[in-house]
């Protein structure tokens, strides 16, 4: 039976994350034992692969190496240490395709240091780029593209030569803009989906603090965006359209799913990548109308929350992020 086959390309950061746990900070020149040590491989890009990955298929699937209608293919670089076969294992271990994979000679995998402070919970972060801003500025992604997914923790001229090369191709583009940086207009030009947090939306609108989301989403409308998402946390996800916005539509606002939280890291991963993996299917399937494209995103939005929802109950990075086979009501 012939299958279709999607390729999902992941244009973005794998970093490693060293996470010590401490009841106080040291001061300088102290010495403290800390309360634990972890090792976890995060990047927002080799997590939203993971979540493309393992919301495309079941673990089953992925431990049987069984095809899967949606390829998903992480782009970026490592380094050549000791860190870098653990991870592209980790990744082939999820069913992701890590031989876009650049391995950089006298460069270090990225690495973010993270100290937590377990009394109240709050972190303190030193981010080691190394590899990432190693990713030369040339086209990334091959002729079998479908969706291109990106986010801004590659150099800003990786990320936009590549999102023009993806729009001259005719590629679907999903933009999750974190962290935020303020972006040329130019970037915006036949974006189709822009997703990102209220305060990524905040920053990039220039609209701070937040009034009105459907002021936010008319000026990304305005500057070329076809579909603006914003993530709301707990309150769900705000969503307007290039084509709702032209007939004078207010954006909706689809509620997250009640739940119990545990531990919000990764959500927003997780919803990036079922939304990408919603887009990919759609994109797979013969062509919709144009007022169709609510039925789309009401779809992927609905999907993503899902996925989102279950992150959010389990503690960790990506060890939190779900498969295909966990999801609620699929
Ligand atoms: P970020 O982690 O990037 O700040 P959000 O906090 O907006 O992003 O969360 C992303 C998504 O995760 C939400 O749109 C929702 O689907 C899910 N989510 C986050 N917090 C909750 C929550 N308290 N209850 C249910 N779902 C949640």
């Amino acid at each position: 039976m012939a299958s279709l086959h999607t390729v999902i390309s992941v244009i973005g950061s794998l970093n490693v994350d060293l996470v010590t746990r401490t009841s106080r900070v040291p001061s300088a020149g102290e010495t403290l034992t800390s309360e634990s040590f972890d090792i976890g491989f995060g990047g927002k890009g080799a997590n939203q692969a993971v979540a493309c990955a393992r919301l495309s298929q079941t673990h089953s699937q992925a431990i049987e190496g069984s095809f899967a209608d949606i390829e998903v293919r992480m782009v970026g670089a490592i380094g050549d240490d000791q860190f870098a076969d653990e991870f592209l294992k980790s990744l082939q271990g999820d069913g992701v395709n890590t031989s876009s994979i650049q391995r950089i000679s006298n460069q270090k995998t990225g690495v973010a240091v993270i100290i937590v402070e377990s009394q109240n919970g709050e972190n303190r972060i030193l981010f080691s780029p190394g590899a990432n801003y190693a990713v030369p500025a040339i086209n990334l992604l091959h002729d079998d593209v479908s969706v291109a997914l990106f986010q801004l923790e590659l150099p800003l001229h990786v990320v936009l030569r590549n999102m023009k090369e993806a729009r001259d191709r005719g590629i679907d583009i999903i933009l999750n803009p974190a962290p935020a940086s303020k972006l040329p207009d130019d970037a915006y030009k036949g974006l189709n989906h822009l997703i990102m947090n209220e305060t990524e939306a905040a920053i990039l609108s220039g609209i701070s603090p937040p009034t009105s989301w459907d002021d936010i989403a008319a000026t990304f409308v305005q500057k070329g965006v076809q579909n603006v998402i914003i993530t709301l946390g707990a309150e769900g996800v705000y969503y307007q359209t290039a084509y709702r916005h032209a007939r004078s539509n207010p954006g909706k606002l689809i509620p997250a799913r009640k739940v119990e939280v545990v531990d919000t890291t990764a959500a927003g991963d997780t919803f990036v990548g079922g939304y990408a993996v919603a887009a990919a299917r759609s994109k797979a399937t013969p062509k919709i109308g144009a007022f169709d494209i609510d039925v789309a995103i009401d779809f992927a939005i609905d999907f993503a929350n899902r996925a989102a929802s279950k992150t959010v109950q389990k503690k960790g990075a990506q060890s939190a992020i779900p498969w295909l086979d966990e999801i609620p009501g699929v």
